[in-house]
């Protein structure tokens, strides 16, 4: 019996979750050689584009490992008749303690001290400037969803105040919400962006709201690069009208822009948010069953936007 085609333009972890995967299904990874594929499993930062959506007549489920759908055109999508599943949730923890990281990185200067010892600066004699506690100042989260309600219950576990702001106030919320990004980082000492990615959230975080953070804070996005106007950011950080910066995403992935590289206190980290054992371990399980589902018929466990 011939096996369903997928086409996978992105890898299943660990190893042994991508095996399972060639086991059952006959995977392609060239587009060229997927015309009669179905099934495309992607990333959230892969995506799929429609010219590529074009080159694939037979294609009807989109296989997202990850959340983030801004690097597909939902749209045209639809219009072509294709389903398109995520993982939601099962990434959450890990994209929130690698927001958490990144706070205490940029805060503590935890990565500016391992370059400072492996350089040999500290014995030859010099002091590392001092840091910023980030636990005994206030928390302000920019999106709260699943990832952005995960990353709260954590701060407020280890006694920061929290702030949120979202398209709408979250009734069963303990957090304190503010209308908009300038009123939430008017009122935060560390802003972390945790929106969903796309037009609506373009720039959302730009010179304005810096300003209204000011320079004893700190900015973390683990969200989507475009999210935060990374030119506005970068002359923040130069200016020192915010304290330090701890990135996960970026505009044009894996490029990081010279200005970033070179602004002080800025801590990059290559997209690892969700790039944990348990979670992609998680996120691969919930692909495998989209795909099972699909084949078999029977419901989706977890498509998006239906
Ligand atoms: P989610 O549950 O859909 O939450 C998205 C949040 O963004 C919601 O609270 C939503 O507000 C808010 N939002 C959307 N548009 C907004 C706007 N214009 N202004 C303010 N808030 C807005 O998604 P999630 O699972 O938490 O994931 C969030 C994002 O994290 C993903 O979309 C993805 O881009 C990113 N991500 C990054 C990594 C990484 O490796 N760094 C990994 C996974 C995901 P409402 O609640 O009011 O609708």
């Amino acid at each position: 019996m011939t096996r369903p085609m997928v086409l996978a333009l992105a890898a299943l972890k660990p190893a042994d979750m991508a095996q399972k995967l060639h086991d059952t299904y006959d995977v392609v990874t060239d587009i060229a050689a997927a015309s009669q594929a179905q099934i495309v499993l992607t990333s959230g930062a892969v995506g799929l584009s429609p010219a590529q959506m074009d080159q694939l007549p037979a294609l009807r489920l989109i296989a997202v490992s990850g959340v983030g759908v801004d690097a597909i055109d939902l749209p045209a999508a639809v219009a072509r008749g294709i389903r398109v599943t995520t993982t939601p949730g099962v990434l959450s923890l890990a994209v929130a303690e690698m927001a958490l990281g990144l706070a205490l990185a940029a805060g503590r200067r935890i990565a500016e001290g391992d370059r400072f010892v492996r350089a040999g600066d500290w014995a030859s004699g010099r002091k590392l400037a001092l840091g910023r506690s980030v636990l005994a100042g206030r928390a302000g989260i920019l999106g709260y969803g699943r990832i952005g309600r995960q990353l709260a219950d954590l701060l407020r576990g280890l006694g920061m105040p929290v702030a949120y702001t979202a398209r709408s106030e979250k009734n069963d919320s303990p957090d304190t919400y503010h209308p908009d990004a300038v009123t939430l980082a008017q009122h935060s000492d560390v802003l972390f962006v945790t929106a969903a990615g796309g037009a609506e959230t373009r720039g959302l975080v730009n010179a304005d709201v810096l300003a209204a953070l000011g320079p004893d804070s700190i900015l973390v996005n683990v969200a989507r690069g475009p999210v935060v106007d990374s030119a506005a950011l970068a002359a923040a950080l130069q200016a020192g009208h915010i304290a330090g910066a701890g990135l996960d995403v970026f505009d044009d992935e894996p490029n990081v822009p010279q200005a970033l590289l070179d602004a002080p206190n800025c801590v990059l980290t290559p997209h690892v948010g969700s790039a944990t054992d348990e979670a992609r371990r998680a996120m691969s399980a919930l692909v495998l069953d989209n795909i099972a589902a699909f084949v078999a018929g029977g419901p989706l466990p977890s498509p998006y936007g239906e």
